[in-house]
């Protein structure tokens, strides 16, 4: 079953990510379809509907993410959560190189992989979005 999220608290989520995915920091506008409402942990986990738990996301980071919450890391066999857009900053996880989200941690490492971050076509939008100076919108 789906959660519905009041328009208000959508609103809220929308304005305090910038209208970015928090995941890969596309901008709502650059893409084809709305951004969606993420439960940072699942409900199937536990995960609440509060702001605190609510992440803005693109539709691609979302559905790779499903109700995950973890992955393997930089390390084999060692299990890391996910990049958690209310505890922690993207750019102590990440950085940016031509197009490429690069990790810096486990945690990034994990979330790079499970949200297939870097597939070929989505860092190709990102260099076409780069050249046009639409990406990233504003330092993460
Ligand atoms: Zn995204």
């Amino acid at each position: 079953m789906r959660a519905e999220i009041p328009a208000d608290v959508r609103l809220l989520v929308s304005s305090r990510a910038a209208r970015r995915c928090e995941y890969c920091l596309l901008h709502e506008e650059d893409s084809f379809t709305p951004h969606q409402i993420d439960h940072i942990i699942s409900r199937k986990h536990g995960g609440s509907s509060s702001p605190d738990n609510l992440a803005f996301a693109c539709i691609r980071c979302n559905a790779w993410k499903g109700s995950d919450i973890a992955s393997l890391g930089f390390e084999p066999d060692r299990v890391s959560p996910l990049f958690h857009p209310r505890k922690d900053r993207w750019l102590d996880h990440f950085r940016l190189e031509a197009g490429e989200i690069i990790p810096l941690t486990s945690v990034g490492a994990a979330t790079v992989r499970l949200l297939r971050l870097n597939l070929l076509g989505r860092v190709t939008e990102r260099r076409v979005l780069i050249q046009c100076r639409r990406y990233p919108r504003k330092e993460p």
